[in-house]
């Protein structure tokens, strides 16, 4: 199997004042190359724990995490920042787009970190076009409607060509019209080999998953094959 992800039994502890807060506890998780995962469960059911310690944003208190067969438990934090970099691409709820900048230099900005920086607007302009948004290089996110700016998201996500994706709530600040061109996106992306872990509150959403994961209390509590999806899963 190729496995993009592989974690072991996570656990994620907050101190807050003198209670702990167990945030995870004992989260294992496995998601191959080309699947697109689905996460869902009540509000402080650890989804956006599990979703920034994935991501390299935050670290695991105990348990193992794989990236792509390696353990990386031991990084430094300059191997997960370049992990973060060229592997993985982030899409939130509310675009986290630079005010100041234009769709081109939003998009190319985690080039610039990459190792071939000189390569930005070309990989930028590119990305744009795969996401509809040809004509809006140079406008500023201010001048784009919020699906347009969700696009840009997008765009820089896959800008680096990463081995995972992960989304929280892409379609949380869309009206249902531009959510369901989003997700009709984001599948698209899927079927070019993507892979993507997405938290969502919402059913309709959740559908076009391959796989529903549902976390409660910092467990995961259920887990589902989305079979009208099957056809087009990652395993044939
Ligand atoms: P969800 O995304 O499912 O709503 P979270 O992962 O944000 O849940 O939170 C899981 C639990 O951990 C909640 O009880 C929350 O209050 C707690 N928590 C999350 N982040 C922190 C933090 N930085 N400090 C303390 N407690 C936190
Ligand atoms: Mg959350």
């Amino acid at each position: 199997m190729n496995w993009v992800i592989k974690i072991n039994g996570l656990q994620r502890e907050y101190t807050v004042g003198d209670s702990v807060i167990q945030a995870l506890n004992g989260v294992s998780l496995n998601i191959q190359k080309g699947e697109f995962v689905a996460l869902m469960g009540p509000s402080g059911s650890g989804k956006s724990t599990l979703l920034h310690i994935l991501g390299c944003l935050d670290h695991a208190s105990a348990g193992d995490y794989f990236f792509e067969g390696v353990n990386i438990n031991q990084f430094t934090e300059n191997q997960l920042c370049e992990l973060r970099n060229q592997r993985i691409g982030f899409i939130f709820q509310n675009f986290n787009l630079l005010p100041r900048a234009n769709a081109l230099e939003n998009v190319g900005l985690p080039v610039l970190y990459s190792p071939d920086p000189d390569q930005w607007q070309n990989l930028a302009a590119q990305a744009l076009v795969r996401v509809g948004l040809k004509k809006r290089f140079y406008h500023h996110p201010m001048q784009l409607s919020g699906g347009e700016r969700q696009r840009v998201a997008i765009a820089r996500a896959l800008v680096t060509r990463p081995a995972l994706i992960l989304a929280d709530e892409p379609t949380g600040n869309l009206d249902s019209a531009r959510g369901i061109e989003i997700m009709s996106l984001l599948t698209d992306l899927v079927k070019e080999g993507h892979t993507l872990l997405m938290v969502t509150h919402d059913a309709t959403t959740a559908a076009y998953a391959h796989r529903i994961i549902l976390m409660k209390d910092g467990r995961i509590v259920e887990e589902r094959r989305n079979i009208q999806r099957q056809e087009n899963g990652p395993c044939g």
